[in-house]
């Protein structure tokens, strides 16, 4: 089949050396509609990153959008929810930014949003979680949140290596356990295997740690429970510690150090590293969120938490998130396709908007970025908000469209 998506001349691929990446001035940069409210919040949140890119490089910057089809709009023109044209130009050009995808329930779909972190060896998932006035949060003191979830993406209980109790697999290991291990387990015992490796453990806090100090942060917390299970959550605590004490050591201080040498509070420029058992973790984003800053979670831990911080902030059509690797990334919102919303100009381009500041960031183009963030924050305190949020407000809802340009206005 002939090509279906024109390249522009004068754009040039983001690349990435070491886990840096090397964005030219023009960079290219894929996106894809996305199913039922994609389109609109999608082509939104297009409209409005180019604006803030205009106003901080004035034109010695532009992205080069490049439309790619997958989902829904690719059957329709490929005959292929996930297109061999999609996937050769995401490999190629490795930065896309993403409306959400319906995954069909049943007939053997498998979810392009998994495939697409897969091409992209994106093993980073991350997912900032900031209050803005205006939100319906259930805390008492929400401006407090302001939180990123660094989240390891391809290791732990999600590699599904697993079997059911009556399969010939668990009896073949129970009877390997009994036998050369001497470990009893009852013979209607079902099998997860859970592993954490030093190098992806390694690789994950050293992408946080990175993104901490780029970033100006203040704390990254390791979130595990290794006092349970010793040598997968306990290793990820301390292959963790080794990075940064190893390779960020001008960069951190330890919980330890600032109790012992700088009297409980952390030197002015320098990231406290710290470590919380899981279950105390969740109790301490409640009643303590201002303690917390970056989270460093294995996938299991990160997947909780997550959407416990989301919560935090009451609405989840505001959260952005991303999949990054050491060479580009998906950036998208958290929320999924609000198939009731879709055509009707009502739902909340927030989330995607927030995706692509997050992908700004990640291309080092953080003045554009904090374009952005002020922007989505001025507008919610002028009330200019889409219904999602004005029905809380008692105040009349701007359209999708609308609330764009009330953020292009601002920007
Ligand atoms: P959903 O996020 O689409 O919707 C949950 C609720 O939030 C609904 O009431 C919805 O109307 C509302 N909502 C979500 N986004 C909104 C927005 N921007 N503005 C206003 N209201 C919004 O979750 P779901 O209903 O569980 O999933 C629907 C489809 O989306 C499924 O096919 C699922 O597979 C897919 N999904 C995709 C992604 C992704 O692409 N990353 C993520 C989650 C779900």
């Amino acid at each position: 089949m002939s090509s279906r998506v024109k390249i522009p001349e004068d754009g040039e691929p983001i690349t990435a050396q070491g886990g840096v990446w090397k964005v030219p001035n023009k960079p290219i940069i894929l996106y894809i509609e996305g199913d039922g409210i994609g389109p609109e919040i999608t082509n939104v949140a297009i409209k409005v990153i180019d604006k803030a890119v205009e106003r901080a490089y004035g034109s010695s910057r532009e992205i080069k959008w490049v439309k790619v089809y997958a989902g829904e709009e690719a059957e329709r023109v490929y005959g292929n929810r996930f297109p061999e044209e999609t996937i050769n130009l995401i490999t190629k050009y490795r930065v896309v930014l993403k409306g959400p995808l319906e995954t069909p329930i049943g007939g053997g779909w498998r979810s392009i949003n998994v495939a697409i972190r897969m091409l992209l060896d994106a093993y980073a998932n991350v997912r900032p979680v900031k209050y803005m006035p205006g939100l319906e949060s259930p805390l008492k003191h929400p401006e407090r949140v302001d939180m990123v979830i660094v989240r390891e993406n391809t290791d732990d209980l999600y590699r599904g290596i697993e079997w059911s109790w009556d399969s010939p697999e668990a009896a073949k290991l129970r009877k390997f356990l009994r036998e050369e291990l001497k470990v009893e387990l009852e013979d209607d015992t079902g099998i997860g295997i859970k592993p954490i490796s030093k190098y992806k453990t390694q690789r994950i806090t050293r992408f946080a740690l990175r993104f901490a100090v780029e970033n100006k942060r203040r704390s990254v917390t390791i979130m595990h429970k290794g006092n349970i299970m010793k040598y997968t959550e306990g290793a990820f605590r301390e292959w963790a510690y080794e990075v940064a004490l190893k390779e960020f050591r001008d960069y951190i201080v330890t919980e330890e150090e600032v109790n012992k040498q700088y009297g409980g509070k952390a030197p002015s420029g320098k990231i406290l590293v710290n470590d919380r058992i899981a279950d105390n973790m969740f109790q301490q984003i409640i009643t303590r969120p201002e303690s917390y800053d970056v989270i460093l979670a294995p996938n299991l831990n990160g997947d909780y938490i997550s959407d416990a911080a989301g919560a935090l902030i009451g609405d989840i059509g505001v959260l952005g998130g991303a999949n990054v690797g050491d060479s580009g990334g998906m950036f998208e919102a958290v929320h999924g396709t609000a198939p009731k919303y879709a055509g009707k100009n009502v739902a909340n381009p927030t989330g995607i908007i927030r995706g692509g500041e997050l992908m700004l960031r990640f291309m080092g183009w953080r003045e554009a970025a904090n374009l952005i963030d002020k922007a989505i924050t001025e507008a919610i305190n002028q009330k200019k908000v889409t219904q999602d949020l004005a029905r809380f407000m008692g105040v009349q809802p701007l359209g999708t469209r609308e609330f764009g340009n009330a953020l292009m206005e601002i920007i």
